[in-house]
């Protein structure tokens, strides 16, 4: 397989301000992997929070390379194994192995003319609804931001350590679908018990990530009254048995579990033991939302909302309109690149 790796700088529409910083733009790799006449894509947006920068990705993959260009790429079966001696080149960069896996996949899928989320699975593709994220934000930026938003139907609010009610008060009259809030881990002083009782009292459906992850075992003792989903505690498939018994769900996403081979697996174990199941993503482009969306086909919740929220997305796929992803008609991901992305 010949493999083409790029990375391009992506910018969201609105600054976005979560609790540990602001992102004014991203620089995120994309992949192409090319045999047989037939293309693959995948994508990976580096996060600082796991330690991760393009230039280390990008370096990653050019270990890969070697292999990549003597892979025979035939089977499903073929697909996993190869993840497991990619791990081993790419290690410790679950970001770099999510942008080969997911080019693995839209490849296989393509080469036998149906959709990834038919090749894993056997089944046809149904639209997402999606949460869509509101960044912290000031008052002016949030009625902008409800102008557009007071249609859709799931929406997700970030809080930080004061825990403020006021943007979720001021969402809350003006929206009428699902609410969530996501501290990313910033409530560690906060008590969870009361704030979860005024948080319900609004409407909330669950919380994301109170605690930061080394708080994990102090959640059972805050007794919240609303669900809790883990983000940041739960990264690879090996922490699911151990965030269980602690929240009630967790949220899958590529770029922190290394791709969608280990992302299915987590699916897998999750229902198994119960969980409430979400898939999430970074800020990416329409290729790695269209590689979310294919989880998605199995989750109770979709937070694919990544390449809506950035303005100059350089790839076509999933349709976004009001809070809902359309799938579209082509094989593997369905998507293609603006010309010339990977002549960079
Ligand atoms: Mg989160």
């Amino acid at each position: 397989m010949k493999l083409t790796c790029v990375s391009r700088e992506l910018h969201p529409r609105h600054t976005f301000r979560i609790s540990r910083g602001t992102r004014t733009e991203v620089r995120n790799v994309f992949v192409r992997l090319e045999s047989d006449g037939i293309a693959g894509y995948g994508e990976a947006s580096p996060n600082a929070f796991y330690d991760e920068t393009w230039e280390g990705v990008t370096q990653k993959i050019e270990a890969a390379r070697g292999f990549i260009e003597a892979l025979d790429l035939q089977t499903v079966a073929g697909l996993e194994a190869a993840w497991g001696q990619l791990w081993e080149l790419v290690a410790p960069s679950r970001a770099a192995q999510c942008a080969l896996d997911v080019a693995l996949w839209d490849w296989l899928a393509r080469r036998r003319g149906v959709s990834v989320t038919e090749l894993m699975w056997a089944r046809k593709p149904e639209p997402v609804t999606t949460f869509c994220t509101i960044g912290l934000s000031s008052t002016e930026e949030l009625a902008t931001k409800m102008a557009e938003m007071r249609r859709f139907p799931r929406i997700k609010l970030k809080s930080d350590a004061t825990a403020s009610l006021r943007s979720l008060e001021y969402v809350r009259a003006r929206a009428t679908g699902l609410l969530a809030v996501d501290a990313n881990c910033a409530w560690g002083a906060a008590d969870l018990r009361a704030l979860s009782q005024s948080l319900k009292k609004l409407g909330v459906t669950f919380i994301e990530q109170p605690y930061p992850p080394e708080r994990d075992a102090d959640l059972a003792r805050a007794r919240s009254v609303l669900p809790l989903m883990a983000d940041e505690s739960c990264l690879v498939e090996e922490d699911v048995p151990r965030v269980a018994p602690l929240y009630d769900g967790f949220n899958i996403k590529l770029v922190k579990c290394g791709g969608l081979t280990p992302a299915r697996r987590m699916v897998l174990r999750g229902k198994v033991l119960k969980q409430t199941l979400m898939v999430g993503c970074m800020l990416e482009s329409s290729a790695l939302i269209a590689a979310g969306a294919v989880i998605a086909q199995r989750t109770s919740y979709a937070d694919l909302d990544g390449a809506w929220l950035i303005g100059d997305d350089p790839f076509r796929g999933w349709q976004f309109a009001d809070g809902i992803l359309t799938p579209p008609a082509e094989p593997g991901l369905g998507v293609e690149p603006e010309a010339g992305l990977f002549e960079g």
